[in-house]
Formats: structure tokens, sequence, C-alpha cells
């Protein structure tokens, strides 16, 4: 008799539970919002939008809060309202998007919308050797708002840095040595004066010993130490130690010409500097190849040797 019931009652609720379509409550905050016959299909459809996979580019989707199911039993004239919940649940949700941004040092430069574009990005980068092509990296972005992104071949235009020629700076490129000598005059369009005063010890084209080549400048003797004057207004382009030449300064004054002041004992002006005529750039001295304190003066058209005394002393 008792197993009969326990088998009966077991049919019972087996039959229930096989034909009846349990029924939640489902409630928000505590409040009744709404009837659903489809727990799993409801919390499911819930889940997908949390996911983000309704639309592209949502990474997830943040809600307020979850809704929470009680099983209602035998509850009569109750109407599922599964797409009001929905509806309620995912009003106030807050949609992440998911992008890539692309950083140049660490600093975001450009965004794409997928991994795989901020991948080609780099590729097509280092194909190009770009210089930048070590400090591009690649951070994967979840924000509320999306960003303007910016197709593969502009990030690559834009972020693209051209490769300088590799430039080895010795003394002689740097003061760009001259090459060449004129022994005729030309009109350098200026009027020159002289840096010092003094005794002209080996003029311009002369040989001796002491070179290989003619003398290339205008060589005045005078006490170490003397004020030497730029011998017209310019820009100081070189101002350093330089080989043979020693401490010295060249003055570009325009229109390719250029006047060089060496074997100096102390610079005065410095590399960038604007001077005006007459003003004090340096002091006599016998740095580099020179066997006593004097100035080594050379006037330049062009990168071509000059005869200064074609224009002072
Ligand atoms: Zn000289």
């Amino acid at each position: 008799m008792i197993v009969l019931t326990v088998i009966s009652v077991f049919l019972v609720i087996a039959a229930i539970a096989f034909f009846y379509q349990p029924t939640y409550a489902v409630s928000l905050n505590g409040e009744l919002i709404g009837y659903t016959e489809n727990k799993s299909e409801l919390q499911n459809k819930i889940n997908q939008y949390m996911e983000g996979n309704t639309e592209e580019g949502v990474a997830f989707r943040q809600i307020d809060s979850v809704p929470e199911y009680t099983l209602c039993l035998l509850k009569k004239d109750i109407t599922p309202n599964d797409d009001e919940i929905y509806a309620k649940v995912t009003e106030n949700g807050t949609q992440y998007y998911k992008y890539y941004a692309i950083t140049d040092d660490k600093e975001e430069k450009l965004y794409v919308a997928t991994f795989e574009e901020a991948e080609e990005v780099i590729e097509q980068l280092k194909e190009k050797d770009s210089v930048n092509k070590d400090d591009i990296g690649i951070v994967e972005k979840y924000d509320t708002a999306t960003k303007e992104f910016t197709s593969v071949e502009k990030c690559v235009s834009k972020l693209y840095e051209k490769p300088q020629p590799k430039v080895v700076y010795t003394a002689s490129s740097s003061t760009s040595s001259a090459t060449g000598r004129s022994y005729s005059k030309v009109d350098i369009g200026i009027t020159l004066i002289r840096p010092v005063s003094g005794i002209i010890t080996s003029r311009y084209g002369s040989r001796e010993s002491i070179r290989s080549s003619s003398h290339g400048g205008l060589d005045i003797a005078t006490s170490s130490g003397t004020p030497i004057k730029a011998a017209a207004s310019g820009t100081v382009n070189y101002a350093g130690y330089n080989g043979s030449y020693g401490y010295m300064i060249k003055i570009s004054h325009g229109n390719g010409v250029e006047t060089v002041y060496a074997h100096c004992s102390q610079l005065i002006a410095s590399q960038g500097q604007a001077v005006s005529q007459g003003q004090v750039i340096a002091k006599v001295g016998s740095t580099g190849n020179s066997t006593g304190p004097h100035l080594h003066f050379e006037v330049r058209v062009n990168g071509v040797l000059q005869n200064p005394q074609n224009y002072v002393y």
C-alpha cells in the first residue's frame, strides 16, 4: 500500500514535470517585472546581450542588476512577458566597445576595429623599415564610446618614418672642406674687413714644405690671444676643433660666401650664432697644424677657395 502510494505520487510528479512548463516570477532589484515560462531561453538571451554578441564591435555590456527568478507553482491567469522583461533588464545597460589602439612609443596614435588590422599595420611598417618600427605597439581597448577608425593603409602612411641616410659626422664633413681653388677674382657681393692686423706670413697659393698642396688661405701672424673679428656679418656655421685647422670658426655670409678663421686659441662665437661685421669671434692661437700664433683666413664661394687678398689686406 505504501509502496503503491509512493509510486503513484512519483508518477504524478513525473507527469507534472513532463507536461507542466514551470513558470517563474522575474524580479529586478526586488521589484516584480513579469513572468516567464522559458527561464533558460530568456536568461540566455540576456547573456547574449551582456556578451555583446548582438552587435558588431561591442565587447560586452554591463547591466545595472541581474534578474532574479522565483518558481511559482500552480499560479493561474499569468501571462508571460519575456520581451518586456528583456527590455527592462537591458534598458540601462552600458555598452563596452572593443577596438585596438596603435601606439608609437606608448602613446595612442590611431585606432582600428580589429587586432588583425593592427597587426597588418605593424607588419607593413616593418617591411618598409620605418624608423619607429620597434616602438609601435597594439593596445586592446574597452570603452563605452567607440573611436574613429583609420584604415590600415592610412595608418601605415601616417606612422611611417623614413629612415635617414646614415651620416657620419666628422670634422671634415661638418666643415664641408673646400673642393677647389680659384685664382680669378669673383664678385662676392659683400665687403670684407681685416679680421686681425699683423704680418702676412703666407699668401694664398704659396707652396711650402708644411703642406702637400698649395696654401688655401692667407696667414696673418700676430700675438696669441689677439681678438679675431668677423670679416662680414653672417651666421657661424661651424665653431669647433677641426683637425689641422685646430680651433676654427666658419661664417656663412649668404649666397655661398663663407669665411674661415683657423688655428684659434679660443672660440668666442658659437655655432648657429648670428654675428655682425667686426664682432670678436675668436682669439689668435696656434692650434692644429701650425708652427706659431697666426690666423689662417680663408674666403670660400660655393665651397671653392678664393684668394682673400682679392677682398681684404
Ligand atoms: Zn694658413
